[in-house]
């Protein structure tokens, strides 16, 4: 493991909504693992969204998804996630990006974290190539129409969706 600083503990949160968690995710995840010393990764609870999958459901899926990584943890926060990063010790928020498009939103929303707390820096990672045009949405589109999505998310998460989507059929 890579550590970084004079022997500081580099505390790093990842927050999103993973609704579900993909294998782009994941990639950002382990870059992420391998930089800093401890990684949270973060549900966001965001009441502007509705969700395909529970808070519960979703923090379920990441833990599984992250339990070989030792140094990774899921959390869940509501409210500004600067607040979370400083009730967790972490002074980098991670985030990922897929293409220029992600850039200009990210941007802003890094830029606004900072005025919330310019101790917090927001550091962006870059996924394999492959995973440049996967989101959740794309995802949970693909599935609900019961395409293929093997290989873009967990077999966990593939199963999950394939329940959800069997869900809709009986309604
Ligand atoms: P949010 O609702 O906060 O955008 P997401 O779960 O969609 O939550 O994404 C969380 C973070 O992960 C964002 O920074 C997003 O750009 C990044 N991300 C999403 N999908 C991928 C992917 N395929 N590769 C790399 N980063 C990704």
């Amino acid at each position: 493991m890579v550590k970084s600083g004079f022997g500081a503990h580099k505390v790093a949160v990842y927050p999103g909504s993973f609704d579900p968690i993909t294998n782009g995710h994941i990639d950002i995840i382990r870059r992420a693992a391998s930089i800093f010393d401890k990684v949270y990764v973060t549900l966001a609870v965001n009441s502007s969204k509705r969700p395909l999958f529970s808070l519960e459901e979703r923090r379920d899926l990441v833990a599984e998804s992250i339990k070989e990584l030792p140094n990774v943890e899921v959390a869940i926060f509501s409210g500004l996630v600067v607040e979370h990063a400083r009730e967790v010790g972490a002074s980098v928020i991670i985030r990922g990006l897929r293409a220029i498009s992600d850039f200009e939103y990210e941007f802003q929303i890094a830029l606004m974290n900072r005025r919330q707390n310019g101790e917090v820096d927001t550091v962006f990672l870059m996924p394999d190539e492959k995973y440049t045009y996967l989101s959740s949405s794309l995802v949970k589109e693909i599935a609900g129409l019961h395409g293929v999505v093997e290989g873009l998310v967990p077999p966990l998460v593939e199963e999950a969706l394939k329940h959800k989507a069997a869900e809709r059929l009986a309604k």
